[in-house]
């Protein structure tokens, strides 16, 4: 059936909106089309006119773990800002929803079911408040629900997967379907959604996702979150960055290699290799998508001579 983009998402329709104002890293040219969505029938509205059109597309979450080029994206970007937790069938948010059971033991669980864009972060912390377990290394990270499921996000040795059910996706064909967790090729900061990242017009758009949390003592998981921030503040620079900008290859860490190389402090234009921990670039103001790529193959290229390792990003560049 033709799509028709719905009027009151044509009168927001903007075009050359500028994408540093979109992501962490504060960089990256303009949007051909941008189009901020509200809600689940904004976005699939949305999406499916990009597809009728054969416009290509770009869903941006938190932009936290983006790099858009400076020449900008062409087509439209699909700023999700669907927030609120949705409610299971049958289930309250939050309350007990039955016993969860892992090998050999059962516990009280609960089921989460958020909106693509709740931030992580702050679903953990509401998590945590209720005293439930399962997402207190999610706390510090920024970005949203969608956007970690994508990358498999993840921290102090925990990640999406651990907790995560299932998604809802418009998927490739246009349907609204649920997927169960097993099925979305999770491994370290991988998923099939990022497989697919790279600006393919049909790729699924995840609309929300189900975690599933057991009951845990609010103080002690206060405790927890407490240390991962602390040190996450003691670790990483506080400056605009995408957060790691390499996967840490096999047994040992892209931000160890990289300082290895001397190239902690280098500086290309407005960006530098983080001072702190050599696997950050920070955009230390005025910093171009160029500026950033410069060091990148600085670094890879360092790396490669000195280790025979290639370095592979975790951030996606975007638009180039
Ligand atoms: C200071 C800092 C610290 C960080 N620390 C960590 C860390 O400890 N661990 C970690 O794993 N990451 C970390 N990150 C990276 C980043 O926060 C995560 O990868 C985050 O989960 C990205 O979410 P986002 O919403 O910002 O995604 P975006 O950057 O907006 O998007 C990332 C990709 O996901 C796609 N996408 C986004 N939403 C959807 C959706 N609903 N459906 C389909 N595709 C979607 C986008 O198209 C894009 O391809 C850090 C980043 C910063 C800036």
């Amino acid at each position: 059936m033709p799509q028709t983009l719905p009027a009151s998402l044509r009168e927001r329709l903007r075009r050359d909106e500028p994408l540093w104002r979109h992501t962490t890293f504060r960089i990256g040219g303009p949007a051909d089309l941008f189009l901020a969505v509200e809600n689940e029938e904004e976005l699939i509205a949305a999406v499916r006119w990009a597809r009728e059109q054969s416009l290509p597309y770009l869903l941006l979450g938190g932009g936290s773990n983006v790099l858009v080029a400076d020449e900008g994206v062409r087509g439209l970007v699909i700023a999700n800002r669907i927030h609120g937790w949705r409610q299971g069938r049958g289930a309250r948010p939050c309350a007990p929803t039955g016993r969860f059971r892992i090998s050999n033991f059962e516990f009280p669980s609960c089921l989460l079911h958020p909106a693509s864009c709740v931030p992580l972060g702050r679903l953990a912390r509401a998590a945590i408040k209720l005293g439930w377990a399962g997402l207190e290394w999610a706390v510090g990270i920024p970005g949203t629900v969608g956007g970690a499921i994508v990358g498999n996000a993840g921290a102090h040795g925990g990640c999406v997967a651990d907790n995560l059910v299932a998604v809802r996706v418009l998927d490739e064909d246009g349907k609204v379907r649920e997927v169960p967790a097993a099925e979305l090729g999770f491994g370290y900061r991988r998923s099939v959604f990022k497989k697919q990242s790279t600006r393919d017009e049909g790729r699924a758009v995840i609309l929300s996702a189900q975690f599933v949390l057991r009951a845990g003592d609010r103080e002690e998981l206060e405790a927890r979150a407490a240390e991962n921030l602390a040190w996450r503040r003691r670790t990483q620079p506080r400056g605009l960055s995408a957060g790691s900008v390499f996967r840490n290859p096999p047994g040992d860490s892209a931000g160890r290699l990289i300082e290895a190389v001397g190239l902690k402090g280098a500086c290309r234009g407005g960006a530098q290799i983080s001072e702190k921990h050599a696997n950050f670039i920070v955009n230390r103001g005025g910093a171009t998508a160029s500026d950033v790529l410069a060091l990148i193959d600085l670094a890879r290229e360092r790396v490669w001579q000195r280790f025979g390792l290639t370095l592979e990003p975790e951030i996606e560049v975007v638009g180039l």
